[in-house]
This record gives C-alpha cells, sequence and structure tokens, in this order.
C-alpha cells in the first residue's frame, strides 16, 4: 500500500525526470524503480560505496580535516575527508514504544517500515499500534488478507480525498515535452504552495479548511462511525493532513475495530488499554520514527571534541537547517528544521544542494574550512522560532515535527518561496573561514 502523498511529477528530482509515472500518486514499486534509475542516469554509480556504515565523525582541529570511522564487509577503519554532507534523513529510524511486555508476547511483531514479509498475515488476527501516514497506507492493503484487525489510535487523523488517477496515454505523450512537464511540475508546486496558508495560527484559510474538515467528519460520524475513532481532538494540520479514499470505507468492515487511547501493556496473546484485553496473534507497529534525532547514532565530534549530541541535548538546531557553529565543514540535507507540511521535500534539498555546492565551489580556490558563527546561527533559529510559534504546529498536540520538551525542531516556519529567498545566496559574512 506504500506510495506518496505528493504527485511523484513534483516528487522527484528536477534534473532526472520522468515522463513515464503511470498516475498522479504512483505506488512504491513504480517510486523505487525511478529511484534506482537515478544514479546511472547521472552517473553517481561510480561515487557511491553501499553497505558501509558511518559509525563516527570527528572534525580533526590539527588537520582541518574530518576522520570518519566506517564499517563495511572488509571490516572497521578511519577515514579522512575534507567535507562531509550527511543526508540521514528525518525519518529513517524506525521507533517501537517501550510497551511493558512486548517480550512477552509470541506472535510476529514488526515496524511497518522493517515489514517482515515472511509473515504469512493470511488468517491472523492483526493488531496494529499507531495511526499515522504509514498506517492508513498499509491498514486498507493487508484489510482483505487478515481474519481481523484492531487498530490501536491514540489521535485521531484529519483524512482528505486523494486526488489519484491514472495519467492518460495523452497527458503522459504531453508530459515527454520538457517545458509542458516543467508547467505541469510547476502548477502543483504552486497549487501546494498555497496551502501554507491554512498552516499559519487563525489564518482565514485555516478556518475555512477547520470548516471543511468537521462537516465531512460529521457525516462520517451520521453514517455510522465513532466520533473517538474519527474526530481529531486538535487544531487541523497540527499533525500531517492525510489523503487516502480507502481508509473510512476500511473503518466501517465487520472485521476492523479502532480501540481508542494508550496502549498500557502487552500481554501473550493480547494488548490492554484501559485494563481490557484486546486479543490479537500478530503486532505491526506504525509509531513513526525516531525524527528528532537527526544524525543519530552518529556520533559527531566538532572543534576542540564539542559533541554535537551535546550542542543538540535540548533540541537539534542549524543555521538554515545546513551548517552548525563548531562543525566546519559539515553540511546536512534535511536536517532541522526543513521539512514541510505542504509541499515537496525534493524542492527544499535541491534548494539545500544548491547551497552546499556554491560552499564546495568556494573551498577549491580557499582550503579554509567553514564554520557558521554561533551569532548567525542564533539569530536565524530566532527569527525561526518567533515564525513557527504562529504556526498550527505550535498547537498543544504531539506531533512528530518536536521534541518531547515542545520545541518545533523538524519543521521549516514558512513557504518554499521563503526558503529559497533564505538559501539563495550563502552569506559569506554568516562563516568563519579557519
Ligand atoms: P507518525 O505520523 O509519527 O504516526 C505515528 C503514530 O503512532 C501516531 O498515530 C502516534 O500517535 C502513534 N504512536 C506513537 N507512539 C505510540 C504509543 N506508544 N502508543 C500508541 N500509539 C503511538 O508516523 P508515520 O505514520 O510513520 O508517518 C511519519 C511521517 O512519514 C509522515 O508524517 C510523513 O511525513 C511520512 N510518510 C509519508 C508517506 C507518504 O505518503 N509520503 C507515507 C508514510 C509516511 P499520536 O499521534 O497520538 O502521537
Amino acid at each position: 500500500g506504500a506510495a506518496c502523498d505528493v504527485p511523484s511529477h513534483l516528487y522527484s528530482l528536477s534534473f532526472v525526470p520522468n515522463p513515464d509515472w503511470t498516475r498522479a500518486f504512483p505506488t512504491q514499486p513504480e517510486i523505487q524503480t525511478y529511484l534506482e534509475s537515478v544514479p546511472a542516469r547521472t552517473g553517481l554509480h561510480s561515487h557511491i560505496r553501499t553497505g558501509t556504515e558511518v559509525r563516527s565523525a570527528r572534525y580533526d582541529d590539527a588537520s582541518r580535516t574530518w576522520q570518519l570511522t566506517v564499517v563495511d564487509a572488509n571490516g572497521e577503519r578511519t577515514e579522512e575527508f575534507d567535507a562531509v554532507v550527511a543526508a540521514t534523513g528525518q525519518l529513517s529510524r524506525p521507533h517501537i514504544p517501550d510497551l511493558a511486555g512486548l517480550d512477552t508476547f509470541e506472535g510476529p511483531v514488526f515496524h511497518s517500515a522493517r515489514w517482515d514479509h515472511d509473515v504469512d498475515l493470511t488468517g491472523r488476527h492483526v493488531g496494529v499500534v499507531g495511526i499515522g501516514a504509514s498506517a492508513i497506507q498499509f491498514v486498507p492493503a493487508i484489510a482483505d488478507q487478515v481474519e481481523s484487525l484492531t487498530l490501536f489510535q491514540r489521535s485521531a487523523n484529519y483524512v482528505a480525498p486523494k486526488p489519484d488517477g491514472p495519467l492518460s496515454d495523452r497527458t503522459r505523450r504531453l508530459l515527454r515535452n520538457g517545458l509542458f512537464r516543467r508547467a505541469y511540475r510547476f502548477s502543483i508546486w504552486a497549487r501546494f504552495e498555497v496551502r501554507f496558508e491554512a498552516l499559519r495560527d487563525g489564518s482565514a484559510m485555516g478556518r475555512l479548511g477547520q470548516k471543511m474538515f468537521d462537516a465531512g467528519l460529521a457525516k462520517q460520524v451520521a453514517s455510522g462511525l465513532s466520533r473517538d475513532a474519527v474526530v481529531p481532538d486538535y487544531a487541523l494540520g497540527c499533525k500531517r493532513i492525510l489523503i487516502a479514499n480507502d481508509w473510512y470505507p476500511t473503518l466501517r468492515r465487520p472485521d476492523v475495530t479502532v480501540v481508542s487511547g494508550g496502549v498500557e501493556r502487552v500481554e501473550p496473546g493480547a494488548v490492554v488499554v484501559d485494563g481490557t484485553r484486546h486479543p490479537v496473534d500478530t503486532i505491526i507497529f506504525g509509531t513513526g520514527f525516531e525524527s528528532t534525532g537527526f544524525l543519530a547514532p552518529i556520533e559527531v565530534t566538532g572543534r576542540g571534541g564539542c559533541s554535537l549530541d551535546e550542542q543538540w541535548s535540548n533540541g537539534a538546531e542549524a543555521h538554515l537547517g545546513i551548517t552548525v557553529s563548531g562543525f566546519p565543514n559539515l553540511f546536512l540535507l534535511y536536517g532541522p528544521n526543513t521539512n514541510l507540511g505542504h509541499n515537496s521535500i525534493v524542492f527544499m534539498l535541491e534548494r539545500q544542494i544548491s547551497y552546499v555546492l556554491t560552499c564546495l565551489r568556494a573551498l577549491v580556490g580557499d582550503t579554509r574550512p567553514f564554520d557558521v558563527r554561533p551569532g548567525a546561527q542564533a539569530a536565524s533559529n530566532r527569527r525561526l522560532q518567533q515564525r513557527l510559534a504562529r504556526t498550527v504546529w505550535a498547537g498543544s498536540c504531539h506531533s512528530w515535527y518536536k521534541t518531547a520538551a515542545g520545541r518545533i525542531t523538524n519543521n521549516w516556519s514558512g513557504t518554499t518561496v521563503s526558503y529559497w529567498m533564505t538559501t539563495w545566496r550563502v552569506r559569506w559574512s554568516d562563516f568563519d573561514r579557519l
């Protein structure tokens, strides 16, 4: 059931176009085929070492280089680099809650991002813990196969219809024309960009959106779905708005049960919520990712032996999401405060790549490493947090955009145009050269 919730004509690299997407929101196999074609199409193959893990990255003040401890099939060793670009993502390490009694459960247990394809779900009584963007994709996809589904949902979601459908042969022929394809991509981006307005706290568009969703949810309740199962207890947009056409029909199935509330504990053969045992023989976690850890668990040490982990102990922060003071020539892609709730991350990534390339090119003529000034980083983060405080994400809901203490460390504070403008040029005065 996996797919992307941004149309692939936008959620793909602008410099590696694919006129052959078969529908607006293609599914996982098509996206994987595209991604796997990118290295060959861009000549990157020879630069990529797969099966290699970076355990630690240490900046050496004397040689002004990065020492990376890498592990591959040949064992562990240290390698030296002038600059490091970290693209570890925000959603790469699955989060499995530390539930009491989980180790006593005898049946299969796995996270949606580590799907156990050896488990045949046919005839099984499956419990799904955590209902977010991932679960609303895989739950409808397995509903026909399993004997019963029990959905352990702590918070209901706002779910909008998915404007999906196959792209006609005529459209696909037209999309072979570069100009038409660019115009089509631009039209999706521009349409999505406007939606940021709804994420500003108290905006007219947000209020209108809330009214429309409330009316739609009232209809779902009137037609028999329980209020607890479908009506969120937070403002629209505070958590990611989901899109699906098969979610409410799945909830209506007689073999699907929604259990609202937090999971108390797991017992052999059951999940317990509010003292009630719900029998299941398989548990799938759709509980999201360790989103606020960014580079973790890589041990990153900067100038004078300072630890990134310690520097980020109150929440990750970077200058424009790309550089961190005290960590010269370390560049981040999809770093702190570069996620969006309304448009394509690929657009943001391309802005970051362009910024990083400008810095790397400057290093060719003058090899002194770049270290962003603490004052520049503090000032950009002050402005960022002030703007974030005026968005719906600052509301009281819990989401993967925030640390446990409530600091928003994942999202950019405005439109993608505003990020584009902010990263358009590298302000050299923001940096010390060492
Ligand atoms: P998520 O949105 O963070 O959802 C996690 C779910 O697990 C929430 O319902 C959360 O409940 C619940 N949860 C966490 N800990 C729990 C616990 N101890 N007990 C019970 N429930 C618990 O994670 P996700 O669904 O994997 O999606 C993460 C992000 O990945 C998305 O927002 C999206 O950006 C991306 N994604 C994108 C697509 C796509 O189509 N492009 C698809 C999948 C994912 P609470 O809400 O109450 O905390």
